[in-house]
């Protein structure tokens, strides 16, 4: 697509756009009685208009039926969950049985590494990338430590190279060769949230099998917004929120993936809970755990329904739109906003950004991250006065993620403006 930094031309694009009319099924927050410019799906999705109508039902059942409601509910609660792995099995790329709804991510990444991180005195390490999201960082060091490994000898971080942003693939595939045996785990993000680098997820479930070890990711800032085919890529586990792209609320109730190779493998440990008992006799309420024979057998606690009514909101929408269409959108949307930012700035007489997302478009995501060479903390402010919700890390980056549901062209051409504006000044 030949694009062009104008308005005519970025209304034009919303004109041609199949998903328009998805942007009036969600709540746009106000600025000054205008709708602002929401840029932070990635950390929270909007709501869904339906949203309130979804969790009003489930109160309205719960007043109606009482403990009843397990079977009486117009959508039964005792079965709610299943009806999750349908329309996220589209999303992540898997089949149903590979998929249950529970818990939150840092949960459900310890709950998949009790599974599948059994460091012996030979294979003991994990190897993720460097500048992971915190919480992933203190799963990991918790994990290592309750094993009685140390850190420092047990993760091993692929970090760039000097004066890089991104992670080269083959530096990441060779240290795992590197590491060979004494590998337990690889766990990366799928998306980092700092860089908005999408990596190679099968080039990696590759190598680290090669290597004997066992390969997950963190999806939550993929999930929604990549694509994704989990099961083809042989990948072991993966957890993800639902609270990003997936638009289903703050705290929101999250998912899991395991390849349908672990799910019956009866020699994989795992904390085990009722709802993770076999269906048909699970009231018997007897000794001796027998797992469901899906990704449910994970499942400890009786599911959370009042934000899961909040993520059939959320993924009705994303059925409705389709991914594909999603992703098509995604596409050229984070593509427009690349080509307005180097527009912008080669104009300037000299650098005054650089954009630290790689430019390859299947290298990414929606979300476009910005290292600001000078003014960074003035166009922020601007943007912020203006009505623009992004997110500034320090030091100097300015992340923004234009999501194909409800974002426009409009919206990453105004953006553009004010920073043009702000540098013009
Ligand atoms: C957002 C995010 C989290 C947050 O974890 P919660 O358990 O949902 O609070 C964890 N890891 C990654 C990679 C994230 O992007």
């Amino acid at each position: 697509m030949e694009y062009k930094n104008d308005l005519s031309f970025a209304k034009q694009l919303d004109e041609e756009d199949e998903l328009k009319s998805f942007r009036q099924k969600f709540f746009i927050p106000q600025h000054n009685g205008k709708d602002s410019i929401y840029f932070t799906g990635n950390s929270l999705g909007l709501q869904p208009v339906t949203t309130q109508s979804y969790i009003q039902q489930e109160l309205d059942d719960w007043a109606a039926f009482g403990v009843e409601g397990h079977f009486q509910a117009r959508n039964p609660w005792m079965p709610y969950h299943e009806m999750f792995p349908k329309l996220l099995s589209k999303i992540v790329g898997c089949q149903e049985n590979e998929i249950v709804v529970m818990n939150h991510l840092t949960v459900n990444l310890h709950l998949l590494l009790v599974s599948f991180y059994r460091p012996s005195n030979k294979r003991f390490k994990i190897i993720c990338e460097a500048g992971a999201f915190p919480s992933d960082q203190y799963a990991l060091e918790s994990q290592v430590l309750f094993h009685g490994f140390q850190p420092e000898e047990a993760i091993i971080e692929v970090a760039p190279r000097n004066g890089e942003h991104s992670l080269q693939t083959k530096d990441i595939l060779a240290l795992i060769k590197e590491h060979g045996d004494s590998v337990a785990v690889v766990l990366f993000g799928g998306v980092n949230y700092y860089t908005g680098q999408f990596f190679d997820l099968q080039k990696i479930t590759t190598a680290a099998h090669e290597v004997g070890a066992i390969c997950g990711f963190d999806l939550a800032h993929a999930v929604g917004n990549v694509a994704l085919d989990l099961h083809n890529w042989q990948v072991d586990f993966a957890c993800w929120c639902s609270y990003k792209y997936l638009n289903s609320g703050p705290g929101s109730v999250a998912g899991i993936y395991l390849h349908e190779k672990h799910i019956t493998d009866t020699s994989i440990p795992k904390f085990a809970g009722w709802w993770g008992y076999k269906k048909e006799t699970r009231f018997k309420m007897e000794k001796g755990f027998i797992p469901i024979p899906t990704a449910e057998s994970w499942q400890l606690s009786n599911a959370p329904i009042l934000s899961m009514a909040a993520h059939k909101a959320a993924l009705d929408i994303f059925n409705e739109a389709g991914i594909e269409r999603l992703h098509q959108k995604r596409k050229l949307l984070s593509g427009y906003l690349h080509f307005v930012l180097q527009e912008i700035n080669n104009r300037q007489a000299e650098n005054i950004m650089e954009i630290i997302t790689p430019a390859n478009e299947t290298e990414r995501g929606c979300q476009v991250s910005i290292l600001m060479l000078q003014k960074g903390k003035e166009v922020f402010d601007e943007l912020t006065k203006q009505g623009v919700i992004a997110d500034w890390r320090e030091p100097n980056v300015i992340r923004v993620a234009p999501v194909p549901l409800y974002n426009s062209y409009e919206e990453v051409f105004r953006f553009g403006a004010i920073i043009q504006s702000i540098l013009n000044t």
